[in-house]
């Protein structure tokens, strides 16, 4: 997408989520913005960069009533444009005779103001119905660099509505998924990781995650890749000019040479690849099922860990039938727990239908999910499908707690699991809960330690090993005394991925793909 020719729309949106609530806010972004707003609100004040003024939003604007507002938005305001278009052309003149008043790119703080914007004030007849915080945010000193005019209302979905068609009428166009911050990221206010960010942020949902969010935001891991990446240009640079000026008897790198700078490079590189799995499962999640026969204390470790009563518990074998599932934030990383129903021997017909549903959905869960944590009665010797069960983790992300230790002593049923790691918990006294979402924690970061700078998605992950790949490429091209061209091809190669990490070569499709995850107004 080019960047110039986005600028030329001025874009809108209801930035605060759909619903009811105290504020809600509507963002235009583009050339027009500040000329649009004063023509939608009547303002007390004219604008001012940055300074918030009182205005009122009115009613009865002509074009906009009831009938309209089942109607297609887009739809509405493709008819309402050439309806509404003379009345425009002349409402945008009465908004501001003199065009210097008008935000025009970079100007001086002292002249950001458009006193005439008062001027705009709509017919006499016109009720009030709301009233509203109107902040301009002039070039370039705005979230996307554009002008952007924000205007907080009451949370009401009406008068956000009117407030949004009547935006659309003076020609403003409803903006994309996440198009504000694709601005930002086109103008360079952001790169590719920052922008990214953005979106972990709102999505957080524990505190931990935010952090993560907010230092990548600060540009945490642009800092860590950018070091990397000078240092590349200049071993690039270096084989360049050792290819270049090769007749004029410059002394072309040696080989050694070239090998300690390409192990200086891989060295940070192979850092951030180990963040992944810790950044990964902060960004992500991860999720845990919690499986074992009937009546072991699944439900009430479940609650222990879940910490407050979620799964019903009961002294009946078989009851929790359904697949609960509870969020916890174990060390602040978001842990989606599954309480599956109990694993019998077999299924045997007099099953209740419900509960065969249960075991099926049980062991779909276990297939899933990322840790499984199998319960074990410690008053109980195992039977065959404990075995099948114990056996059926081997090798995957697995804990075993003997439960019910309360009872009796975990050591025997402990040796017959053998090398499994089991753990000695009492769901009823509350022993070994601790050391359970210790060792949950331990086995699902696979004990990494949070960094700043953490690879927190696949897309940075690739990024990172396309660029450790050609890396490595190219230092065995070296070692193998290959012509210097061929080893500058891997080099640009792992430039290349690096840089797409930043944003700096990555396609419009990609582009176009991460922000579309965004919501729209952001
Ligand atoms: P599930 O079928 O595996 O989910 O088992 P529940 O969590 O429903 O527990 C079955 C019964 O065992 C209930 O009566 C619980 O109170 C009891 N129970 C669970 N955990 C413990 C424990 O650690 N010690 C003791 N003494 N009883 C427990």
């Amino acid at each position: 997408m080019d960047g110039s020719e986005l600028s030329m729309e001025t874009i809108v949106a209801i930035s605060t989520p759909p619903g009811r609530g105290g504020i809600g806010i509507v963002r235009l972004s583009g050339p027009e913005a500040a000329s649009i707003a004063a023509q939608l609100v009547r303002l007390r004040q004219p604008l001012e960069h940055g300074r918030a003024r009182l205005a009122d939003v009115l009613d009865g604007m002509g074009s906009v009533d009831e009938d309209v507002s089942s109607k297609n938005l887009e739809e509405y305001s493709a008819g309402a444009k050439a309806q509404v278009n003379s009345e425009l052309a002349s409402a945008r003149l009465k908004s501001c005779p003199d065009t210097s008043c008008l935000p025009q790119g970079v100007l001086p703080q002292a002249v950001k103001s458009c006193p005439d914007t008062k001027q705009v004030i709509s017919s006499a007849s016109e009720e009030r119905i709301d009233e509203a915080v109107v902040t301009w945010f002039a070039a370039p000193n705005s979230y996307t660099a554009e002008d952007v005019v924000e205007i907080a209302a009451h949370g009401s979905p009406v008068v956000l509505e009117l407030l949004l068609r009547r935006a659309l009428e003076l020609g403003a166009r409803l903006a994309e998924p996440g198009e504000f911050t694709q601005r930002a990221f086109l103008a360079g206010r952001l790169d590719l990781t920052q922008a990214e960010a953005v979106r972990d942020l709102i999505e957080a949902q524990t505190l931990t995650q935010a952090r993560q969010a907010a230092s990548q935001m600060g540009g945490a891991l642009s800092r860590r890749v950018g070091p990397v990446k000078a240092a590349l240009v200049e071993l690039i640079a270096l084989l360049e000019a050792g290819i270049d000026f090769a007749e004029d008897d410059v002394d072309v790198t040696a080989e050694a040479e070239i090998a300690r700078r390409i192990g200086e490079l891989t060295l940070p590189l192979t850092a951030l690849e180990v963040s992944f799995s810790r950044g990964r499962i902060v960004h992500d999640g991860l999720t845990m099922a919690i499986v074992g026969r009937p009546n072991v204390g699944k439900s009430s470790l479940f609650n222990r860990l879940v910490e407050r009563e979620r799964a019903i518990v009961t002294a009946t074998p078989g009851t929790t039938r359904d697949l609960v599932t509870e969020r916890i934030s174990l060390d602040g990383i978001p842990v989606e727990m599954v309480d599956t129903a109990g694993l019998r021997e077999g299924l045997r017909e007099t099953l209740e239908e419900a509960e065969q549903l249960g075991i099926a959905r049980s062991r779909e869960a276990l297939a899933d999910a990322a840790l499984v944590l199998v319960v074990l009665d410690a008053t109980q010797t195992l039977n065959d499908e404990e075995h099948r069960l114990l056996e059926a983790v081997q090798g995957r992300p697995a804990l075993v707690a003997v439960n019910k230790c309360d009872l009796v002593k975990a050591g025997s049923i402990a040796e017959e699991i053998g090398e499994v790691s089991a753990l000695a918990t009492s769901a009823l006294t509350g022993e070994g809960i601790l050391a359970l979402r210790e060792r949950i924690m331990a086995l699902a970061t696979g004990g990494a330690a949070a960094e700043p700078g953490m690879l927190t998605s696949l897309r940075h992950h690739q990024a990172i090993t396309t660029a450790l790949a050609a890396l490595e490429d190219a230092a065995l091209a070296n070692a193998n005394r290959i012509p210097h061209e061929m080893i500058l091809l891997d080099l640009y190669r792992a430039l290349w991925a690096l840089d797409s990490l930043t944003g700096q070569t990555t396609s419009d499709d990609i582009l176009n793909l991460i922000f579309s995850t965004f919501c729209i107004g952001k």
